[in-house]
């Protein structure tokens, strides 16, 4: 079968569309035929061998996928043909083994790219909201970078939940893209002074290098701040912290627990049954373009999810 291949640290040029042996599914796993694959931030990270955590080389890349389960150990709860989507490992490929807690059902009103959508993104976005940010019905959220993956779902989850959603992305297309998501506020973040008036119960915030700073100075009284991204470092005043005693969180979907992960799922199923969730594709390209995916992933002007197809 077909897979990219990372066999040295580096840029996008080490992805490598090779021919490689198909899995098997060993004890508790299922073979997935993969119709779509999702492209997250963290696959470019990992690649360049420079992230907080590393990948022995050489590997597939790539976590979340969609497709049709071809095979299962026994015990595993779905059956040959049945339409699933998955967060798991090495899923740059036509092809790829994951384990049973990491397969669920893709609800029938959803294509398999919009299943590529799901593992990485809605999971984040829905952690950060409920599990870290507390979020409750009435509140007012402030997404920032609510253009890409994570912030599409977490404009969704939000809204669904009866937030008023504020929600950041770059330039007058970025905000119509919002203002389509049903973003009751919507913010050019390239514009100066956008943050202002704003009082948020709760910060979603993809950049916080960028943005912690002004995230401390609008937050609403005992706001919470969840950090989900940051490229970099940043001289801060912690001030605002105490004045109003204001709660700043980081959160890694690494660390969420399988209990956790099903419970997060299930109740994003809901959603998906019931409408109010519907993954929003941005970009495709084919498997063998996984380089050029890999730069539009890191571009400005995000929409929704990039997808490869294999
Ligand atoms: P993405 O699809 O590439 O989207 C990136 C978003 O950041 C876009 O909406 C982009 O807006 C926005 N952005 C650009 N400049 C910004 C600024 N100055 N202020 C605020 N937002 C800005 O990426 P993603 O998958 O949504 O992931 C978002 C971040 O979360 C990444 O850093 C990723 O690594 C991280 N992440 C962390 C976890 C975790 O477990 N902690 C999980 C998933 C993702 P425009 O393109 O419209 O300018």
């Amino acid at each position: 079968m077909k897979a990219i291949q990372v066999r040295a640290y580096g840029g996008p040029e080490v992805l490598e569309l090779s021919e490689v042996p198909t899995p098997s599914p060993g004890p508790g796993q299922a073979l997935v035929a993969i119709k779509a694959i999702g492209v997250n931030p963290v696959d470019v990270y990992l690649h360049t061998g420079a992230y907080t955590r590393k990948i022995a080389l050489p590997y597939t890349p790539g976590s979340d996928a969609a497709g049709i389960i071809e095979s299962v150990a026994a015990g595993v709860p779905f059956q040959p043909g049945d339409r699933v989507y998955i967060n798991g490992t090495g899923v740059y490929a036509e092809k790829a083994v994951v384990d049973a807690g990491r397969v669920f059902a893709l609800p029938a009103a959803l294509s398999f790219e919009q299943g590529a959508a799901i593992g990485v993104p809605f999971a984040t976005a829905h952690r950060a909201l409920f599990h870290s940010g507390e979020a409750r019905k009435g509140e007012t959220v402030l997404i920032h970078g609510a253009s890409g993956g994570v912030g599409v779902a977490a404009v969704q989850i939000a809204l669904a939940a009866g937030l008023t959603v504020i929600g950041t992305a770059g330039g007058p297309e970025g905000v119509a893209f919002l203002k389509s998501l049903g973003v009751q506020t919507a913010l050019d973040h390239r514009a100066p002074g956008y943050l202002e008036g704003l009082q948020p119960n709760l910060i979603i915030e993809m950049l916080a290098n960028q943005n912690l700073s002004e995230d401390l100075r609008i937050a609403a009284f005992r706001g919470r701040i969840v950090i989900i991204g940051s490229r970099g470092a940043l001289n801060l005043d912690p001030r605002a912290t105490m004045t109003k005693d204001l709660t700043v969180r980081g959160m890694s979907l690494f660390n969420m627990s399988d209990s956790e992960r099903a419970a997060v799922h299930a109740d994003l199923g809901k959603g998906f049954a019931n409408g109010s969730l519907n993954p929003v594709i941005g970009q495709k390209f084919a498997l063998a373009d996984a380089a050029k995916a890999h730069a539009a992933v890191m571009a400005a002007g995000a929409r929704g999810k990039i997808v490869l197809l294999p």
